[in-house]
């Protein structure tokens, strides 16, 4: 990291989230709610320094005010509540949409898109429902999110940067497994994963993310060894 971009998130960091941010914080990011305190001030920093450091674009008519601004670097700084926002250091453009939107080319809505060079977009009414529900596995922020971390390192491939290169081999090892396992339609993980994560290694990360910040006490049980994985990486267990 840049020393400068450290000296300003060290200033960042040291003012406080303004009132109004909070208060959109406990209004309209349920997950927050439910944090100890310590974890929630620390949700509320790193918040802070995300809204205030990526650019934010509204598209398609959509207008990005604080609570658009806030509640989306709500859900990018959760995933990194026990890590650092180095992860997002390529990521400079958030681009919100109100709904979500077809390509002309495919078939499919499309509620939010990660791209390798830092960009990524979201429809804000897919952030709302994702947030609404926070025990259905399905959170487009943190799909979209989890894409960015996992191509921090340059590639969209499923695992991002760990922490030791010990950690490399299990890590492929047990999401390898249950890529396969995904792939052929086990019941036994459908529980758990939404079938979109057998699309490829970096949707099953991303899918795989969403279960386990929403579902994770179901992964735990179900898929200790990914569930251990997870829990390894993102530096949490949620379902402590
Ligand atoms: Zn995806």
């Amino acid at each position: 990291m840049a020393w400068w971009r450290r000296a300003r998130r060290w200033w960042l960091g040291r003012h406080p989230i303004p009132d109004a941010w909070a208060q959109i914080i406990d209004d309209d990011v349920p997950f927050a709610a439910a944090l100890p305190a310590a974890e929630r001030e620390r949700l509320l920093a790193l918040t802070s320094v995300f809204a205030r450091e990526k650019r934010f674009v509204g598209a398609a008519g959509m207008e990005v005010d604080d609570r658009v601004r806030v509640v989306i670097s709500a859900t990018a700084a959760r995933l990194v509540l026990h890590l650092h926002l180095g992860y997002y250091d390529r990521v400079y453009e958030i681009v919100v949409v109100p709904e979500p939107y077809r390509r002309p080319d495919q078939e499919h809505w499309v509620a939010g898109e990660a791209h390798a060079g830092g960009s990524v977009v979201l429809a804000w009414s897919a952030v709302v429902a994702g947030l609404a529900n926070p025990f259905d596995g399905r959170d487009t922020a943190s799909h979209e999110f989890a894409h960015l971390l996992d191509a921090e390192d340059g590639a969209f491939d499923g695992t991002p940067t760990l922490r030791a290169l010990g950690h490399y081999r299990p890590w492929a090892t047990v999401m390898d497994h249950h890529f396969r396992a995904l792939r052929r339609g086990r019941k036994r993980r459908h529980k758990v994963l939404r079938h979109y994560g057998a699309t490829n290694e970096a949707e099953f990360f991303a899918v795989a993310t969403e279960a386990f910040f929403e579902k994770s006490s179901q992964m735990k049980r179900h898929t200790p060894d990914l569930y251990e994985e997870l829990r390894r990486f993102y530096r949490h267990d949620p379902a402590a």
